[in-house]
């Protein structure tokens, strides 16, 4: 059975992979191979931080690995937050509350609502580097709706729907979502 790790020690992220793929490919986490160490998320790019997961893994592990990041891109701020879509108000570390409250104030004065949820998958598989994109278009509300899902889910409504991710909840998101597309794209590769 092919072996290959999967950059992250989430579960969720873990099972939606692992369930995709079906039984030809077995899925290590961090901590299987026991890399407890932080690797560093430096790149000004969402490929790049990707990239540079996948890298390390490969790098000291000498196992094939993909690595994945996220972000949200708002097209009135430039893309913005994107790579800093965790930590993105002042000192917080995945506060999602104070992260919302920040694009939100940001926001107040644009009409201009359009963002994107992009996941992009960095797999290094003999030797060779593959990147699988995931796009969601959508928008930017002005106040919090539902609650399901993670981070800015309550303010982002998907182009062809009217609820948020966090109304809709996390069956129907996780069919639709930039992270499910970018996981079909991998697996489909994977599955070949
Ligand atoms: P990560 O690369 O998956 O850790 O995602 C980085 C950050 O982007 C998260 O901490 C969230 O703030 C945001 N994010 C990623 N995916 C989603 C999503 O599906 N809904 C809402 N926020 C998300």
């Amino acid at each position: 059975m092919k072996k290959i790790v999967f950059a992250t020690n989430n579960a969720h992220k873990l099972d939606e992979v692992r369930q995709m793929l079906g039984e030809k490919i077995e899925i290590y986490s961090l901590k299987d191979i026991r890399c407890n160490e932080e690797i560093a998320e430096t790149s000004d790019t969402i490929e790049g931080n990707a990239l540079q997961k996948a890298r390390y893994v490969s790098e000291h592990y000498h196992i094939d690995c993909f690595a994945d990041d996220t972000g949200l891109e708002v097209e009135a701020l430039n893309g913005a937050p994107g790579i800093y879509s965790a930590r993105y108000a002042e000192g917080s570390g995945h506060d999602s509350e104070a992260n919302m409250r920040k694009l939100l104030k940001e926001m107040e004065h644009i009409d201009n609502r359009k963002a994107r949820f992009r996941t992009v998958f960095a797999l290094i598989i003999n030797g060779k580097e593959h990147l699988f994109e995931g796009i969601v278009n959508g928008e930017i509300i002005r106040t919090r709706r539902g609650t399901s899902g993670f981070g800015y889910d309550p303010i982002f409504v998907p182009e062809g729907y009217t609820q948020t991710f966090a109304e809709m909840g996390n069956d129907l998101k996780n069919k639709i979502s930039h992270r499910a597309i970018a996981t079909q794209k991998l697996c489909k590769f994977l599955n070949k």
